[in-house]
């Protein structure tokens, strides 16, 4: 290591790990040098090494995973380990029936598991619940023997130690009378992460695994065997040195979260802009699979994830929108939107008529009339619709997700950061000027928004 030269090395782009002497590679959205091979990872200016979060299962089975199977999806990929007694008949994936079973190909050896706890009865009962409380979901999302289909998945996930440095910047004001001042937030946080969970599974989105987050961490038991019967065990395909991104981000939204929740008593208002840099090290990491009932559903042609937590039995889901009562409901108010319309477009027509009619005497021409309305309506007509189409296409387009259901959003990071013990915080805040009053985001929007679209969303308010 000591005679490791960074700038022979690197300048010939074929740097070696000091660990194990494979080719290491530059990752540009985590910041590090990446070991492909042993998972170790390097700070690419000093070298220092930052951990390691290297790939598992990847040797030959042998004789001890005689007890277990492997069933690969002919279609999606997926592939699943279950006891040999336990067999599948479809995938949950992508719904094709068509199953390769074979030995086991290399290992399967996660360090810990968390046992499932809700049965199926109980997985869609919960399911339906949730479902409930969203608007317009469709039939299919709730029909019974679809959702019979739902499977008990060990879903792969990796659980994250790491030590983290931010800067995170932010915007914030405090209120004093008529006056406000604001102040530009500049903080450096020092603080440690600890299991954070990671799904390295590439079938299950990770918003939807986020969304039924988090897992009690106390019934957390050493992987074995015994556990596997009855479920299916996913293998991973997406490894934590192939997520370090996804782990960036999520690392640098907990920095910005910290800031928010201790700057709370200090400002007013806290507006956070962002992390300005951050690095983390000490990377440790656990292979933990954790139970999930889960279930993809095609929708006119794509496909919906839901699932319940076999833990905790939190339900959530993507689902669609069922378009129909969607558009049941935005038909009306797109009718008068339409009708308010061409009687705005008729004002101007109707009034120059008025002088026509009279001028044309006692017997008003009533062709004079209507050339006339014809010749100021037709362009302030077409003319407006430069404005009102794309109003009314952007209108239509909010409507659409009218009905959309939002996921939770990833658990309160107390569950993965001691607040109290392991969060350093440098503060280099700043007055910044002095304001009349409270800067009004929103006013300061529309203020900025074309006169013509100001003119309609204030005619077409809803
Ligand atoms: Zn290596
Ligand atoms: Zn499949």
């Amino acid at each position: 290591m000591d005679n490791y030269n960074v700038e022979n090395e690197f300048g010939t782009g074929s740097a070696k790990c000091p660990n194990c002497a494979a080719s290491i590679f530059y990752n540009e959205k985590a910041g590090k040098l990446v070991c492909n091979m042993c998972g170790s990872l390097f700070d690419p200016e000093s070298l220092k090494p930052l951990g390691r979060i290297e790939n598992r299962d990847t040797d030959a089975a042998d004789e001890k995973e005689d007890n277990k199977q492997e069933f690969i999806c002919d279609s999606c990929g997926a592939a699943v380990v279950t006891d040999y007694n336990t067999s599948a008949t479809f995938c949950a994936f992508c719904g094709s029936p068509t199953l390769i079973k074979r030995r086991l190909s290399t290992v399967f050896r996660p360090d810990l598991i968390i046992p499932f706890k809700i049965g199926q009865e109980e997985a869609i009962t919960n399911y339906l619940e949730w479902a409930k409380k969203q608007k317009n979901v469709p039939k299919k999302f709730t029909s019974k023997a679809v959702l019979s289909k739902i499977t008990g998945y060990y879903v792969p996930f990796w659980l994250l130690d790491a030590d983290c440095i931010a800067d995170v910047r932010g915007k914030g004001q405090k209120f004093q009378g008529e006056k406000t001042e604001n102040y530009d937030i500049d903080r450096t946080l020092n603080y440690k992460v600890r299991r954070v969970p990671f799904d390295g599974c590439r079938s299950i989105s990770n918003t939807l695994m986020e969304a039924i987050e988090p897992f009690d961490y106390k019934d957390l038991k050493e992987y074995h065997d015994m556990y596997l019967p009855g479920f299916f065990a996913n293998r991973y395909d997406l490894s934590a040195i192939d997520m370090i991104d996804v782990i960036k981000i999520r690392l640098d939204n907990y920095a910005s979260e910290i800031v928010k929740s201790f700057s709370t008593s200090d400002y007013d208002e806290y507006k956070a802009i962002g992390v300005s840099g951050s690095y983390s090290d000490n990377f440790k990491q656990a292979y933990a699979l954790m139970p999930v009932w889960f279930l993809n559903i095609e929708y006119e042609g794509s496909t919906y994830g839901i699932a319940v937590n076999g833990q905790t039995g939190k339900a959530s889901g993507s689902l669609p929108i069922n378009k129909k009562s969607v558009y049941s409901h935005a038909a009306p108010k797109l009718i008068i939107d339409i009708l308010k319309y061409l009687g705005l477009t008729l004002i101007l027509p109707a009034i120059s008529v008025i002088p026509v009619a009279f001028l044309s005497g006692e017997r008003a021409n009533f062709l004079a009339c209507l050339i006339v309305f014809l010749l100021i309506w037709i362009p302030v007509f077409s003319l407006g619709l430069i404005a009102f189409i794309p109003f009314i296409r952007q209108k239509f387009n909010n409507m659409r997700f009218y009905g959309s259901v939002t996921i939770d959003k990833a658990p309160d990071i107390a569950q993965y950061i001691d607040l109290k013990n392991s969060v350093a915080m440098e503060n280099r805040d700043s007055f910044a000027y002095m304001s009349a009053k409270a800067d009004d985001d929103e006013s300061k929007n529309i203020a900025q928004r074309p006169l013509s679209e100001r003119i309609l969303s204030n005619i077409f308010k809803s």
